[in-house]
């Protein structure tokens, strides 16, 4: 039998009803926020992620699906969004519009070359989003609130906010030359890709999920110790909008996030329930303020953050929370017999055009069978429709639930579902 793919899933049946709900939540969430929607192909070009992930990061080094295409040129299936969305910023020259920032979101699948297991995998989904063009710390405390209230609004409690500054350019490289000496007389005993981040971006050295107990990881300088004066005016601010914001927040110096670009604010959302499992961080990003220029546009900066579905879908099953999406039908038409079909087929018409949920049989089922079907559908209503209806132009309508019939006249039909559906159409 053919299998999927290593790493992959399937999303199907109430997978897919929560999919569904979750990106009509996020749809609504963004709309409130006054974010657009922005879709960037799934391949771009291989230098492209080269170029906007950094050279040095795992995801680059290590987990990029690429090939050639027929035209012999390399293309890699894109294992994150920010790069191919600022691709699209400069492109479009979204930088010369008057109305900045440019603030945009996405949700789509990546793919990493990675090991599978829970929560992670070589295809999955992420949602996310990137502001460009403003420097106000107004905007990293936004983000960051995106984030947290979207897992609030879904019903998670257990959820860590860590936030940390890496400072802008001057205060990176100043901290860079104390990690150099930090790590210089030990870096021998450390592993292979440590050794290479020493040499290439040695702040990758904290992010090491090799090393990450030894002693001069945990008394490593942190990047706080180095922020000069406007680096720690702009973190001050973020931290004093988010408590403006009612969001709760732990200043973790060990939070650094790989890529080369991210400037001052990092932060990363980590599930903090029990038994959640090692794939525990839900979401991560933060400002990049050489981002844009590195891909070909102007001096300008860019915020954003990425969080995983399937880690989050993980952290809702461990917090036995279910989505209230819709799992009924309004109205299931029965007809009696051949005969009354096609009527009850343009009676069904009539009803989903105006706006319900409606279906009929398509299987030959008798009428026992109908009134199962209706109830797997957890049908509210259905219809009935024999020859003494299509004669007298009046249904007969059974309110599933209480058993009550109702004869309805033809024109009337819609006005008393109006009337007895309580939903949003
Ligand atoms: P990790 O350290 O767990 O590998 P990361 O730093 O590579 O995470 P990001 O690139 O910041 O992750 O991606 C943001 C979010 O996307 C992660 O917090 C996670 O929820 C999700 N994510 C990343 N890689 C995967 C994967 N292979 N499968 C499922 N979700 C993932
Ligand atoms: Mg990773």
């Amino acid at each position: 039998m053919l299998q999927k793919p290593k790493g992959t899933y399937d999303i199907y049946g109430e997978k897919g009803k929560q999919i569904e709900y979750i990106e009509s939540l996020l749809k609504s969430l963004m709309s409130k926020y006054n974010y657009d929607y922005i879709e960037t192909p799934i391949f771009e070009s291989s230098e492209l992620f080269h170029r906007g992930v950094g050279e040095t990061t795992d995801i680059v080094t290590k987990e990029t699906y690429d090939f050639k295409d027929r035209g012999d040129r390399m293309m890699t299936l894109r294992p994150e969004g920010t790069a191919g969305v600022v691709r699209s910023f400069v492109e479009n020259k979204m930088y010369g519009y008057a109305s900045m920032p440019v603030k945009t979101w996405y949700f789509g699948p990546m793919f990493r070359y990675e090991r599978p297991q829970s929560g992670r995998y070589r295809q999955f989904k992420q949602f996310g989003l990137e502001v460009f063009g403003s420097d106000d710390p107004m905007v990293d405390a936004e983000v960051i609130s995106i984030a947290v209230n979207f897992y609030k609004i879904l019903g998670l409690k257990g959820i860590k906010v860590n936030i940390n500054s890496l400072g802008d350019k001057e205060s990176r490289d100043n901290y860079r030359e104390a990690l150099i000496k930090h790590f210089e007389p030990v870096i021998d005993t450390y592993c292979e890709d440590c050794r290479e981040r020493f040499k290439k971006n040695p702040l990758r050295i904290l992010d090491c999920k090799i090393d990450h107990d030894k002693e001069e990881m945990k008394n490593a300088p942190t990047t706080i110790e180095y922020l000069n004066e406007e680096s720690k005016k702009h973190f001050e601010a973020v931290k004093e909008h988010l408590e403006a914001l009612d969001i709760d927040y732990i200043v973790n110096p060990s939070v650094v996030r790989g890529l080369d670009y991210y400037t001052h604010t990092v932060f990363e959302v980590e599930a903090d329930i029990p038994e959640f499992g090692s794939q525990n961080v839900l979401c991560g990003g933060g400002r990049y303020n050489g981002l844009v220029e590195a891909v070909g546009g102007p001096n300008m900066s860019g915020v954003g953050f990425a969080l995983g579905l399937e880690r989050l879908l993980n952290a809702l099953e461990a917090e036995k929370i279910t989505l209230p999406y819709d799992n009924s039908l309004d109205v299931y038409v029965i007809p009696m017999s051949e005969n009354e079909k096609s009527y009850a087929f343009g009676l069904l018409q009539a009803l989903r055009m105006s706006g319900f949920k409606a279906d009929i049989d398509y299987m030959n089922r008798k009428i026992s069978g109908n009134f199962k079907q209706a109830d797997r559908y957890n049908a509210k209503f259905v219809i009935i429709v024999g020859e003494e209806e299509i004669n007298t132009r009046t249904l007969t309508v059974k309110n599933n639930n209480t058993k009550e019939e109702y004869k309805v006249s033809e024109e009337l039909l819609i006005n008393f579902f109006d009337d007895n559906i309580e939903e949003e159409h």
